[in-house]
């Protein structure tokens, strides 16, 4: 598909969200900006163009509030720093929107996770900001590379990839706004992983510390 194309399919999409879901669901549009958004739930996923949550969660207008990232990593509360997207975005969520659920999405093949198998050095071009944003999970990595190191890269790479959710949920109880709506029992914290070549969705159980496949 050339860029051209790309851009074409892009519109054409648009044209056919018009002339139909949005034709056959303007009252919900029309009741979101009169009324406001009220999402029940905040999830975090990858940017990864394969894992789209409106698609494989078939949500309709209003369900979620998305924050996208690469890896779908949450940062530890910080008080420094200027530029902290994701960590507004929950702020949002939480204190504003008050979501009675946050979910982080993980996902199988994911890029950002690939990254830290691979040592690249951090100034070499396209390798700028993902290093240390990746470093985020380091601790998953080395978790990993601690108990398996002997395992093939894909076997490795999966099981970072869903130590990387478990990271992220502690993550978000560095939050003070989080860590009391949970305490309060305002709040459930979710980690999931989706392989989206088999199709499943998996949910983390913390009782058994396992990530269990959906029904
Ligand atoms: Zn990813």
């Amino acid at each position: 598909m050339s860029e051209q194309d790309a851009i074409e399919k892009l519109k054409s999409g648009y044209r056919a969200f018009r002339d139909g879901r949005f034709r056959a669901e303007r009252s919900i549009y029309e009741t979101l900006v009169d009324q406001g958004q009220k999402p029940k739930t905040c999830l975090i996923a990858c940017s990864d163009s394969r894992v789209d949550p409106s698609i494989v969660l078939q949500t309709d207008p209003g369900d979620l509030f998305v924050v996208r990232n690469v890896a779908n990593l949450v940062p530890p509360h910080e008080e420094l720093g200027s530029f902290h997207g994701t960590s507004a975005a929950l702020e949002y969520a939480v204190q504003h929107l008050q979501v009675e659920n946050v979910v982080v999405l993980g996902h199988a093949h994911c890029g950002g996770i690939r990254s830290l198998f691979q040592d690249r050095p951090r100034d070499e071009e396209g390798n700028f900001f993902i290093a240390p944003w990746m470093s985020l999970v380091r601790s998953a990595y080395l978790r990993v590379e601690g108990t398996m190191p002997d395992a093939p890269e894909a076997v490795k790479a999966k099981a970072c990839e869903q130590s990387a959710v478990l990271v992220s949920l502690e993550n978000l109880m560095t939050f003070p706004c989080i860590r009391d709506r949970v305490k309060e029992g305002r709040l459930r914290l979710h980690g999931w992983y989706i392989d989206i070549r088999a199709g499943i969705l998996y949910v983390y159980d913390p009782v058994k510390q396992i990530f269990q496949a959906v029904d």
